[in-house]
């Protein structure tokens, strides 16, 4: 019998007979606890089955219930037993399409004349339970293309011979367990036993191959976790996520509003939001102007030949507004700023000692997106980037990056985000610039981020065509991830507009330019913001800081004027002078969320004083009109500056 050689990840070599199955393999190789704890392997880069046989040397690899790639295989292995459930309650019409694992969990996509009521999905969780129950193992078989398409005619399922000739392979694998059989390259779990915390989610809509020509599908989302304590704890968490939906908060605390008769995906900010959006618009140009940058404002629309000349007509057409005519002149609505900016440099000519030179500009723009995709804040048709672009040569860009890197994280601190993910992609295949520019860019991206000491992962071939860049995602305290920041380097623009400036040597060079954008868009940041605090912001930044409340009428004049004052000094002051019990103005500035209720009896008007009540419950000492003043003062102050945050 050949012997082959296993390299284990200690990185011991042992040698089995060839032909041995990975089950049979790890009795020799591993403890019998990990054993038991093991679903597949991984042979050098691909993952197997337990039952594969191993035929040439390799790495070796047990892929235990810990290992980061077991959640796909059980979460796949999950779907597979939902079509079972489905085709087993559901019969001969139902379609089945695919099931792959998604990040949260899995989905399966069918075709059923009939939609599936949310009973039907409850039978269909029962129905996996009892399958799940049964144990019956998910087993491999290979066959020829042609087999394997007679075989799912034979069943009546189209979308896998579709699948089928599309692949055009050889031979193809397949998985069933019990009366199911999928195409599948798998690997999955041994048996359906393993599935020991299974739920399914929700029920949405989704085309056959993403392509709205195509047949609607009805797609069934599910999930599953190895640990019914880690199911439990994420459904937990969706809850939560429910309660701070923003759309949802945003109705309630009155911060912003959609309405159709203005068109979907455009936002209307209510004076509460919009006081939220100033206070955050305050700070982020207070920050860029310490920092060197120089403030623009530039229009909405500009003439469709100057989109042309930056390629926005050719790449980005589809993504654009329709032209408008105006006096013979076609112009189209903004969808970026890059090239007004561009268009200011370029209003006379630019030495080096000018550089670098930082403009930035908090930016409306408006992008085609479809209606189906549109979603609250998140998503829209009109929004305002913080943008920015810096103008400068090629040895500043590591110094540059630096700086933004800098800006970048002190402003998420200030909002009370401080974990991220970091993201550094390289050249794709199809790019303009040459290598020596490519490497040089890349090399300061890199080197800023060492410096700036942030852990990042690289992300290969995936930078835009122009020019590398940095992606930040934050995340939120559900502890869900948030794409936010990017820094991009751009060799492509300035080439376009035939940017140029004179350099130390007298010649004309072309500078660097550097897009970024900290929040994203202002909107977007404002629903992460509101998810995140789940409406309850933080002092500096709630709309209203402070509400006045009275107990009796007796009190309103004295009200009024602390109203009047706390307004003179700053404070951001509401004032429910209503003839309601004073419980019930409590529970309402409660619901919306007010920081600090300012309560005002007999005993206050004597005093000259109010009585200081928290959103938690808490109460504060009594205390005078300009101490409450000082301490929302002090408060803004710390909110600004990340105090509070560290
Ligand atoms: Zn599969
Ligand atoms: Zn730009």
């Amino acid at each position: 019998m050949t012997e082959i050689s296993l390299t284990l990840p200690s990185g011991e070599q042992k040698t089995i007979p060839a032909g041995t199955t990975v089950a049979e393999a790890l009795k020799e190789l591993v403890s019998n606890k990990e054993r038991k704890q093991t679903i597949a392997a991984r042979l050098d880069d691909r993952l197997v089955d337990l039952s594969a046989p191993i035929d040439a040397d390799a790495a070796f690899a047990p892929i235990t219930v810990d290992s980061p790639e077991a959640l796909e295989i059980l979460r796949h292995s999950a779907a597979h037993v939902m079509a079972e459930a489905v085709l087993a309650l559901f019969g001969k019409d139902v379609q089945v399409a695919i099931g792959p694992a998604i990040a949260d969990g899995f989905y399966y996509d069918f075709d059923r004349a009939e939609p599936f009521t949310p009973d039907d999905l409850a039978r269909i969780e029962e129905k996996m339970q009892e399958l799940i129950a049964l144990a019956a193992p998910f087993s491999r078989e290979t066959m020829s293309s042609a087999q394997a398409i007679a075989l799912f005619e034979k069943s009546g399922q189209p979308y896998k011979v579709e699948l089928l000739n599309d692949l055009g392979a050889e031979t193809v694998s397949l998985y069933r367990q019990g009366d199911f059989v999928d195409l599948c390259r798998g690997p999955h779990l041994p048996h359906a036993g393993w599935l020991k915390a299974v739920k399914v989610i929700k029920l949405a809509g989704a085309y056959w191959r993403g392509d709205e020509k195509n047949q609607m599908l009805q797609r069934i989302y599910g999930t599953a976790f190895f640990d019914p304590k880690d199911l439990k704890a994420y459904l937990l968490q969706i809850e939560e996520a429910k309660k701070r939906d923003h759309r949802k908060l945003g109705k309630e605390l009155e911060l912003f509003a959609v309405s159709d008769q203005v068109g979907p995906g455009l936002i209307l900010w209510q004076p509460k939001g919009a006081l939220l959006r100033k206070i955050i618009e305050d700070h982020w140009r207070e920050e860029h102007y310490k920092n060197g940058y120089e403030l623009l404002f530039t229009p909405h629309i500009a003439r469709r030949d100057m989109w042309k000349t930056s390629g926005h007509l050719d790449f980005y057409g589809e993504n654009m507004f329709s032209a408008m005519e105006i006096e013979e002149v076609s112009y189209q609505l903004k969808p970026m700023n890059c090239p007004f900016h561009i268009a200011i440099y370029n209003t006379r000519k630019r030495s080096y000692r000018e550089f670098p030179l930082r403009w930035c500009e908090l930016g409306t723009v408006y992008r085609f997106e479809k209606t189906g995709a549109l979603h609250g804040l998140m998503r829209v048709r009109g929004f305002t980037q913080d943008d920015a672009h810096i103008f400068c040569r090629p040895d500043h860009l590591e110094e540059e990056i630096f700086n933004i890197l800098d800006l970048n994280l002190h402003i998420l601190k200030t909002f009370g985000f401080e974990s991220y993910e970091v993201y550094l992609s390289t050249r794709p295949e199809k790019s303009v610039g040459s290598d020596e520019h490519w490497d040089q860019a890349t090399a300061a991206l890199k080197l800023a981020l060492e410096k700036k000491g942030l852990a990042y992962a690289i992300d290969p071939g995936e930078g835009v065509f122009y020019g590398p860049k940095i992606d930040i995602k934050i995340k939120d305290v559900l502890g869900r991830s948030w794409q936010c920041s990017t820094i991009q380097v751009d060799f492509n623009l300035p080439e376009r507009f035939e940017m140029s400036y004179t350099g130390e040597d007298g010649k004309e060079h072309q500078p660097i330019m550097i897009h970024r954008a900290l929040m994203g868009s202002l909107e977007r940041f404002i629903g992460v913001l509101i998810e995140h605090y789940a409406g309850a912001f933080p002092v500096w930044l709630a709309p209203a800081q402070a509400r006045i409340m009275n107990i009796t009428d007796a009190q309103s004049a004295y009200a009024e004027e602390v109203y009047a004052e706390l307004r003179r000094a700053g404070v951001r002051v509401e004032k429910d002078l209503r003839n309601e019990k004073l419980n019930y103005k409590i529970r309402e500035a409660q619901m919306q969320k007010i920081p600090y209720m300012l309560i005002i009896g007999d005993k206050e008007v004597e005093a000259r004083q109010v009585t200081v009540r928290l959103r938690n419950g808490d109460n504060l000492p009594a205390m005078s009109i300009s101490e409450f003043a000082a301490l929302i003062a002090g408060e803004n102050e710390a909110g600004r500056t990340g105090a509070c945050n560290s």
